[in-house]
């Protein structure tokens, strides 16, 4: 990475990750090893490494760097795991999972969105990303179970195929709640069924599908 943006993700991994409380070696490694600044457009990306999500275009955002640490750190990933990801964007939350996972499966809805974050993976060699252009509600059938699974949009409830989707064993966040505001939602899979337990507020994009919101 160029100095000047290795300075800048070093600060935001200080003041805004490892202060507030993100303690997981591997998240923060994975986190420095990612240019964030390249899943932004070139006007944006001298603030890519600031508190705050940003704009990616056809109104989606990418998410705010504590937020992508926290809820990387919630699946407590192995290097072994297969991870399926609802919500593509930039591909930044995709890209990062992608440095401590086997293996990451990631859905997008919009087209162009989807084209960009492909491309994006393939310059930088992230060749454990699988990437795919569909309604992610309904998850990823064939591929599953799913040793983890990340919706990085706003649902008004779990989709249940999603869960059905998770291994035992598994871990799942998901931000669920109304249009404007959520409450992220971190479900585990084991023998006798499945947890529920939340992480606090947030705020996210629309889920749109056929198991979540619908289009207007
Ligand atoms: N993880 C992204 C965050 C992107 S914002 C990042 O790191 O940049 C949420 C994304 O979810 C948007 O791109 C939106 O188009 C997408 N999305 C919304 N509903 C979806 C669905 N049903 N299936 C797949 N993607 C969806």
């Amino acid at each position: 990475m160029n100095k000047k943006y290795e300075r800048l993700c070093d600060e935001m991994i200080q003041r805004q990750i490892v202060s507030r409380g993100i303690t997981d070696p591997k998240v923060i490694s994975a986190i420095r090893q990612v240019p964030r600044h390249l899943f932004v457009s070139e006007a944006l990306m001298d603030q890519a490494y600031g508190d705050f999500p940003l704009p990616i275009g056809e109104q989606q955002t990418i998410s705010q760097p504590y937020i992508v640490a926290e809820m990387t750190q919630s699946l407590a990933l192995t290097p072994d795991d297969r991870v399926l990801e609802i919500g593509t964007g930039s591909g930044y939350q995709a890209a990062v999972l992608s440095r401590i996972a086997y293996r990451v499966y990631t859905i997008e809805r919009l087209h162009s969105l989807y084209i960009k974050a492909r491309k994006l993976f393939d310059k930088l060699q992230y060749h454990n990303i699988v990437t795919r252009y569909s309604d992610g509600t309904t998850g990823w059938k064939d591929e599953g179970a799913f040793d983890a699974v990340i919706v990085t949009a706003g649902a008004p409830e779990i989709p249940q195929v999603l869960v059905d989707q998770l291994a035992v064993g598994g871990r799942m966040v998901i931000p669920v709640g109304s249009r404007y505001s959520q409450e992220l939602i971190k479900i585990t899979k084991d023998r006798k069924g499945v947890r529920q337990t939340s992480l606090g507020g947030c705020r996210f994009v629309k889920l749109i599908g056929e198991h979540a919101w619908r289009e207007s």
